[in-house]
């Protein structure tokens, strides 16, 4: 088969290994039951992976060149459909009709958007995406440590995430500049904020991380422009330490915070 040249603005790498693509749909534990939704097939190597193990695909292609590929080689295929869109204009769970799984090697300019837009109601069991190592070390790390900050608060308030592999960058066609991981986000049972809470969550945790440097008493007084009274009373509420650093604190402790705001209005 002969495909369009790739289109590096639409950050198309293509991997053709067969054992990292079976690898990378194992971690999803798909079984004959699930529909899985892919987020950007491209020429489909890892759509055949999925099509094998589930029993529905609803795969979205924004190249309408690549789309229309996937569309001649599944035609009259009952358990593949392929929506030509932007991702972030689909809504996944209307798209899969149903309970649904995600997967998806994603064009790296867009990853952190897709992570949350696929977090979304009704949100998926879980997901599996191929991603740049360093996006998922810090969308899996822990307070504290090096890689921690708006990512992983924000996305670990809503999900567990687990990097499952490494992937070296001679694996796709044509390789990136950086080395690539798998990455499962499991959408939790009991979110730490509610679908209300979510933005105003998210502008508080990067408006802290843009504080990274400062101890939470100013950090909450710069970010609601508060007096150093009314600062200290809500983070004791929040059960925060004045003289703690963003940094350390747990998705946790950013969701007791945001309430104990809220509960000062
Ligand atoms: N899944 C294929 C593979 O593993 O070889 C292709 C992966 S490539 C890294 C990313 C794919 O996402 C490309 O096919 C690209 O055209 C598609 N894409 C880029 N932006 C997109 C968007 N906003 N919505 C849907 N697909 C998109």
């Amino acid at each position: 088969m002969s495909y369009p040249k790739p289109r590096k603005w639409l950050g198309q790498h293509f991997l053709t290994d067969p054992r990292i693509l079976g690898r990378i749909a194992d971690v999803l534990a798909i079984t004959k039951a699930d529909t899985v939704v892919e987020i950007g097939p491209g020429r489909g190597a890892l759509t055949e992976q999925l099509v094998s193990r589930a029993r529905r695909v609803v795969a979205i292609e924004i190249d309408r060149d690549l789309a229309k590929l996937l569309r001649e080689k599944y035609a009259g295929d009952e358990r593949v459909t392929v929506i030509e869109n932007d991702v972030l204009d689909v809504n996944l769970g209307e798209a899969a009709g149903g309970p649904y799984l995600v997967a998806g090697n994603v064009p790296y300019n867009i990853t952190t958007p897709i992570l949350f837009h696929a977090l979304e109601f009704p949100r998926a069991a879980r997901a599996v995406y191929l991603v740049q190592r360093e996006v998922a070390e810090r969308v899996v790390a822990a307070p504290a440590s090096e890689n921690y900050g708006a990512l992983s608060a924000n996305l670990q308030a809503l999900a567990s995430a687990e990097l499952v592999f490494k992937v070296a960058a001679g694996a796709f066609t044509p390789p990136p500049k950086v080395e690539s991981a798998v990455l499962r986000i499991t959408p939790r049972a009991d979110p730490l904020v509610s679908a209300d809470e979510e933005a105003p969550f998210r502008a508080m945790v990067v408006g802290a991380f843009g504080f990274r440097r400062k101890q939470m008493q100013r950090v909450v007084r710069e970010l609601w422009g508060l007096g150093a009274d009314e600062a200290a009373e809500i983070l004791a509420r929040a059960d925060v330490e004045p003289t703690d650093r963003p940094e350390v604190l747990t998705p946790a402790d950013f969701a007791r915070l945001l309430r104990a705001r809220t509960a000062s209005d």
